[in-house]
């Protein structure tokens, strides 16, 4: 990211943006021709991901278990769909029987598969599958699954993924992977309106990011390099060994924190190793403790959101970050500051 910069249209970046396509497409498991990086966070890709596929009017059944599930409805809502909301309990997965009464002329059904406020995992092909049958498209947030745990985009029957750069591909925030099966283009491009957001609309977009190179704005072209970079180094480990690493180091440190006396937030047998929700032992001040690992050992661990606020913290085994030395140097953290 700190190598001098390139234009946007010069030849060695456009074929350095074909290698991110490609290196997405290989992460996202996906044959997908519509495949590239959003200009924006991980809220951009959902915001892409709704915004195309939704016009005022239409259906579309959004899972809620969290905080992002949340989100996803509220921008669903503001392209004018009549949302269906399928509640869980936080901490718990969808069960997929609950989907189906929902589904009915829906056009959409979105969820989110790793659920970062809850460390909560979604288990996302017995949904997917239901909903296709019920000819819906579906859209997965994969914003902290991606190059964490398993995410097969073609295999799963996703129409719509997206992701973020900063949770598990280990690359500074500030792009959002995402990528469109064919059944979701022909829908786009079936549409009656124009879609809404003209920075967003995946038919401009991929006029640029396609062989035509029309401009459409600015390429972000240091935040390309970086993902670029971070691509390369998840594939050269590979994504089974990187899915491997955070499972079993996240047991590792799950276990640890048994011992400590805390105690996990999400169901088990649906937590995700890569984050962890975990209630502090003895009623502590989660935030007062987590500013003491911040000062003393400069580990940041994320706060409680929703019915956690307050009382958990919210530990990150993302990519780069999930190490046995880091798990190591934690827990030592985590040691000193309960005394
Ligand atoms: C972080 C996150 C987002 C939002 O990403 P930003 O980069 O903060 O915009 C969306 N969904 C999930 C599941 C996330 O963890």
């Amino acid at each position: 990211m700190a190598r001098p910069l390139l234009g946007h249209l010069d030849p060695e970046f456009l074929s350095m943006m074909d290698e991110v396509r490609d290196m997405l497409r290989r992460t996202f498991k996906t044959a997908n021709e519509t495949t590239f990086a959003v200009s924006g966070t991980g809220s951009a890709g959902m915001e892409a991901a709704l915004v195309n596929l939704l016009e005022p009017g239409d259906i579309a059944v959004v899972g809620i278990a969290g905080v992002f599930g949340e989100r996803m409805a509220e921008v669903a809502r503001r392209c004018g769909a009549q949302v269906r909301e399928v509640r869980a309990e936080w901490g718990t997965p969808i069960e997929p029987a609950r989907i189906v009464p929902h589904l009915d002329g829906a056009k959409v059904l979105a969820f989110v598969h790793a659920e970062t406020s809850t460390g909560t995992r979604q288990p996302v092909e017995p949904l997917a599958s239901l909903g296709r049958d019920a000819g819906a498209m579906i859209v997965v947030d994969a914003v902290t699954s991606l190059a964490g745990i398993p995410v097969e985009t073609d295999a799963w029957g996703v129409d719509v993924c997206y992701s973020g750069t900063q949770k598990c591909l280990s690359v500074p925030p500030g792009l959002a992977p995402i990528t469109f099966s064919p059944r979701a283009v022909e829908a786009i491009a079936a549409r009656r309106s124009p879609v809404q957001s003209w920075y967003l609309d995946v038919s401009l977009l991929t006029r640029y990011w396609g062989s035509e190179r029309v401009y459409h704005h600015t390429a972000p072209i240091s935040m390309l390099l970086g993902l670029h970079e971070g691509l390369r180094l998840v594939l050269e480990e590979g994504l089974e060994t990187r899915w491997a690493r955070h499972e079993r180091l996240g047991a590792v440190l799950a276990k640890e924190l048994d011992a400590l006396g805390f105690e996990q937030f999400a169901q088990d047998g649906f937590r995700l190793p890569q984050l962890q929700a975990v209630r502090l032992p003895g009623g502590r001040d989660a935030d007062a403790l987590r500013r003491e690992l911040l000062d003393r050992f400069d580990v940041e661990v994320g706060g409680g959101l929703g019915p956690l606020a307050g009382t958990a913290w919210r530990i990150g085994l993302m990519g780069e970050s999930c190490h046995e030395d880091a798990i190591e140097f934690l827990l030592d953290a985590i040691r000193e500051v309960l005394g």
